[in-house]
Parts: structure tokens; C-alpha cells; sequence
């Protein structure tokens, strides 16, 4: 039987990449699911790829920055289901842009979405999760979470905090809560959409970033992603490094402006 079978888990982003392919081999495993993403076209896709197979599905057209909708969202998934046991917090946006050209929105939207939608989903689910006898919190940070690289001000900046809020709620977990596992994701380098929903700010060249991320840098699939990413988290693994090696970062770091190459 599967770690994941006949548990609750909730997956933040499972319109796309990643969260999708965590949703699908999820379900597979024979989790019931709680799927948010702020797109429902996007939502419905991957319900509809999941097809029959699977345990029960919910799905929430919510914005992972709206505290009080996540909030809802989790009382909702409880009052389903009765537990909760799992959350991937995945949902993200990359944005591009030197600081001086950035506007102070770009930033305000990337640490909402990106900062703020994990703490708002940890602390929403989290009331819930540390009822089971085994939970998990999982935390997608980014390569970016890692290192830093010119271009990536405010991605850099809500990646870290990513890594800094989910470390210290590791350490408090293995103190209040030791049943709940959490794990910090950093992937590098996976094939999704993510450069091509990108907000960059001039002068960088966006086709060429996005050519680079699609052509060269990109070379795991959200599928083998997914794969890691789950097996980390019944490990309970603190880290989980996908396709982050010294190569995607140095690509990275040549791509990430084009007044740098
Ligand atoms: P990746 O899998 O690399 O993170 P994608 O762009 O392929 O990148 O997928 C990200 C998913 O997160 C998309 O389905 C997108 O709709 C979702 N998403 C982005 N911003 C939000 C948000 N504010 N609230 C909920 N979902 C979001």
C-alpha cells in the first residue's frame, strides 16, 4: 500500500506542471484530493486527466494569497473528508527584472503569491494537519531558494523567505508537533509554463529567456519531478533538491538578464 493511500492532501498550483503531475500520481496512489489553483480551466484539465481512477476530488478556484479564502478552503476540505494529512504548497509565479526597473507592484505580487500563498496555506491546513498521525507540510521554494542570481531580485527574495519560513517550521514541528513531517521542495530546471507566464520587466529579452528556459535549462519533466518530490516527503526528507545541480544554476545565472550575458 502506497504512503499515500486513503489520505487527505491538499496541492496548491495543480493546474499546471508540477502540482499537476503531484495531483495525478497523488490520486494514483489513491489519495483523496483537495486541488486549488486560481485557474479553473486549468483545474478542470487536470481533473479530467485524473479521470475515474482515483479517491474523492475537491476542487477550490481560489488564490493562494487570499488568506481568508485558503482558510475557508481547508475548513471546507475538513468538513468533506473529516481529516486532512497532507499539504503541497506549490502554486508560484517567476518574474524577471532588474530592481531598478521593477515597480514596486511586481515585487508586492511575487511575495504575495509566492510568500505569502505558503504561509497562508501552512497555516491554514496545518490546524488540521497535526490531527493526523502522520502529516505533511511541503513547501515549494525554487533553485532560487539557493542561490542568487542577477534579474531575480524579488523571485530570489520570496524564495528565501520560502526556505527561511519553512526551516523554522520544521524545527517547531519536531518540537509541538513531531507526527507532522515538513520539507522544503527546490526544484531547478523542470519543463513547465512557468517562464512562459512569467512577468519580466525591461530590458530583459523575454523570448530569449523563454527560449533558454524551454530549450536548454528545462530538462526534467514535472512527471519525474512530482516522482521526487513525493518520495522526499514520506521520507520526510528536510530538503528536496530536483534538477537543481551546478549546471542549471549557472545557466540560470547567464540567462537571467540580458545587460549580463
Ligand atoms: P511550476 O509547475 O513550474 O510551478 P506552472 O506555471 O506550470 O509552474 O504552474 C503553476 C500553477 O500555479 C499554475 O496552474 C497557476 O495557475 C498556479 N498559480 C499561479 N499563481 C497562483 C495563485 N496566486 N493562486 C493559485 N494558483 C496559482
Amino acid at each position: 500500500m502506497s504512503y499515500f493511500d486513503g489520505r487527505v492532501v491538499a496541492v496548491t498550483g495543480a493546474g499546471a506542471g508540477v502540482g499537476r503531475q503531484l495531483a495525478i500520481q497523488l490520486a494514483r496512489q489513491g489519495a483523496s484530493l483537495s486541488l486549488i489553483d486560481r485557474d479553473q480551466h486549468a483545474l478542470n484539465q487536470t481533473i479530467s486527466l485524473i479521470g475515474t481512477q482515483s479517491g474523492a476530488i475537491r476542487m477550490s478556484v481560489v488564490d493562494v494569497s487570499d488568506r481568508d479564502a485558503m482558510h475557508a478552503c481547508a475548513a471546507e476540505t475538513f468538513d468533506a473528508s473529516g481529516s486532512i494529512d497532507a499539504v503541497f504548497n506549490n502554486a508560484g509565479v517567476l518574474y524577471t527584472g532588474d530592481v531598478l526597473d521593477a515597480e514596486f507592484d511586481d515585487f508586492a505580487h511575487v511575495m504575495r503569491v509566492n510568500f505569502w500563498g505558503v504561509v497562508n496555506g501552512s497555516k491554514a491546513f496545518l490546524p488540521f494537519i497535526f490531527r493526523s498521525n502522520e502529516g505533511n507540510i511541503v513547501n515549494v521554494s525554487s533553485a532560487f531558494g539557493l542561490m542568487s542570481a542577477p534579474g531575480y531580485s524579488a523571485y530570489n527574495a520570496a524564495k528565501f523567505a520560502v526556505r527561511g519560513f519553512t526551516e523554522s517550521l520544521r524545527q517547531e514541528m519536531l518540537i509541538l508537533h513531531p507526527q507532522v513531517k515538513v520539507s522544503c521542495v527546490f526544484p531547478g530546471g523542470i519543463k513547465t509554463s512557468i517562464a512562459r507566464t512569467a512577468r519580466m520587466a525591461a530590458p530583459i529579452d523575454r523570448q530569449a529567456v523563454i527560449e533558454s528556459f524551454e530549450h536548454s535549462i528545462a530538462r526534467t519533466e514535472p512527471e519525474k519531478a512530482a516522482q521526487v518530490i513525493l518520495r522526499g516527503a514520506k521520507q520526510g526528507r528536510p530538503r528536496i533538491l530536483v534538477g537543481t545541480d551546478a549546471r542549471i544554476i549557472d545557466a540560470l545565472t547567464r540567462i537571467s538578464g540580458s545587460g549580463y550575458q
